[in-house]
């Protein structure tokens, strides 16, 4: 095969690990494992060359390239043949020009990139082909795999019970009790996984799961599927190739994303930092991680050194007990990618804002009236975007992209709550329902009355 990738330790212990090993944590040192691919390899073809190979692919039928994450395959998970592949056709989403949203705040050039139309509803999907796909070509090299498993704040248990729906291959999902949304839930049931609900949190949830698939205890033929694995940041990175590509291969000046386990701005910033290595791009965007306020760690570690005037580093963290927030997703207090996304925002000039759980509502709600229909970790970035427009960092001209990472359609009891004015702060744009009568000569009066009310 021309193409390789393999682990090797972040913190850069020496060692190759094969992507066909059961293996989570650099034996070295404990710390986490990131695929990396042989470069050289990938350099003997030219920039240009990989971006027609690229366009020709994207959103065509010849299997598996089609694909938004297998278009990308010598770049993504080389290792696996074809046949193994395990995908819905995920990847391919809408780059959302948000021309009257973006006038109301000042910037013409502001895009919305939507991760959450897809297949389970969240950019979850993007990862779990490439974990999943990898799984069932163990699994027909003869790996005893009995099952996947995953902790999950909701949409990681939606697209991991799908994907192992799909290939046939048993799933586990470990969820904190009554912190995730009924469409999130009844997902993973649908899709025939075995569904636990836990009394603890997500971060309890993720202990449970990491001591189930532990492999110092000799394996237990489950399949670990949480971010930590780093195989999903491999599928989650082509956000950024993709990104680039449906700007016909410019480089946008901002990206704004939600973060909570911080896999995705991890697996953000590598999509653009090997594009620049690989000379498709000459720099990256600055990367914006936006934390919800109940659940900051990484923004208070970001403000402490800054605050000190320096660049942040692993020590300026502390995890923290994260508390509920809207923001579902990222209730998340001592999150897996740390070092990742610390290497991620250095890398890129990167910045943390936290949003309040009025700000994130009020985002979201302002948006939708736009014609968006966003989800509440959307939310966050885009109460973020506002906070770096008012500051003057992002200027009039910027083009901004705010990756939306799920489908508001999964978060309607977030929406519903805020329209009927239960959330406990103001709801600037709530819109009420209104009772008229049937009957057509009164209720044409009554319509004329609302339209007047509005004024606009
Ligand atoms: C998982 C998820 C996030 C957070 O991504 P991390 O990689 O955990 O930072 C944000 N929004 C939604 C909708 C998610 O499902
Ligand atoms: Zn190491």
């Amino acid at each position: 095969m021309p193409y390789r990738a393999w682990f090797s330790c972040v913190a850069g212990c020496p060692g190759e690990h094969p992507l066909s090993q059961v293996i989570y944590r650099c034996p070295s040192c404990a710390g986490l494992l990131e695929v990396v691919h042989d470069e050289a390899a990938l350099r003997r073809r030219s920039p240009a060359a990989w971006m027609r190979v690229f366009d020709e692919r994207f959103l065509r039928t010849s299997w598996p390239y089609g694909s938004g994450v297998w278009g990308k395959k010598e770049w993504v998970q080389p290792m696996i043949s074809a046949d193994n592949v395990v995908s819905l056709f995920e990847g391919g989403s809408n780059l959302f020009w948000a021309e009257r949203y973006g006038a109301q705040l000042g910037v013409s050039d502001l895009w919305i990139k939507q991760c959450g139309t897809s297949h389970t509803g969240s950019f979850k999907d993007l990862g779990m082909t490439v974990l999943v796909s990898t799984v069932k070509q163990m699994r027909a090299d003869g790996a005893p795999i009995r099952a996947v498993a995953c902790a999950s704040t909701g949409d990681t248990s939606a697209a991991l019970a799908a994907y192992g729906a799909a290939a046939g291959i048993p799933v586990i999902v470990l969820l904190p009790a009554n912190k995730i949304t009924a469409a999130q839930l009844v997902q993973p049931i649908a899709n025939g996984a075995i569904v636990c609900s836990l009394d603890t949190d997500f971060d309890g949830c993720m202990k449970v799961v990491q001591r189930l698939t532990d492999t110092d205890r000799g394996d237990s033929g489950i399949y670990l599927a949480n971010s930590m694995n780093s195989l999903r940041v491999e599928g989650q990175k082509t956000i950024s190739l993709e990104i680039v590509q449906q700007f016909d291969w410019e480089v946008p000046d901002w990206v704004l994303v939600p973060g909570g386990n911080l896999g995705n701005v991890s697996a953000i910033a590598k999509g653009f930092m090997e594009m620049k290595r690989l000379g498709l791009i000459s720099t990256p965007p600055r990367l914006v991680c936006c934390q919800a306020e109940h659940a900051n760690p990484l923004f208070l570690a970001y403000e402490r050194a800054r605050a000190a005037g320096r660049e942040m580093t692993l020590d300026d963290f502390e995890a923290v007990r994260a508390r509920p927030t809207l923001a579902s997703a990222i209730q998340i207090g001592d999150p897996v990618s740390l070092p990742k996304a610390v290497k991620a925002l250095v890398d890129t000039g990167g910045i943390v804002l936290q949003a309040s759980e009025a700000q994130l509502a009020n985002a979201s709600a302002r948006a939708d009236r736009t014609g968006l229909f966003t989800c509440p970790h959307t939310g966050v970035a885009l109460a973020c975007l506002e906070q770096l427009i008012e500051r003057g960092t992002i200027g009039a001209e910027d083009r901004v992209v705010v990756v939306s990472t799920a489908h508001g359609l999964k978060f309607t009891e977030f929406k519903a709550g805020y329209h009927e004015r239960r959330l406990g702060f103001e709801s600037e744009y709530a819109n009420t329902p209104v009772s008229i009568t049937g009957d057509p000569e009164q209720a044409i009066g009554e319509l004329h009355r609302l339209l007047d009310q509005r004024g606009d």
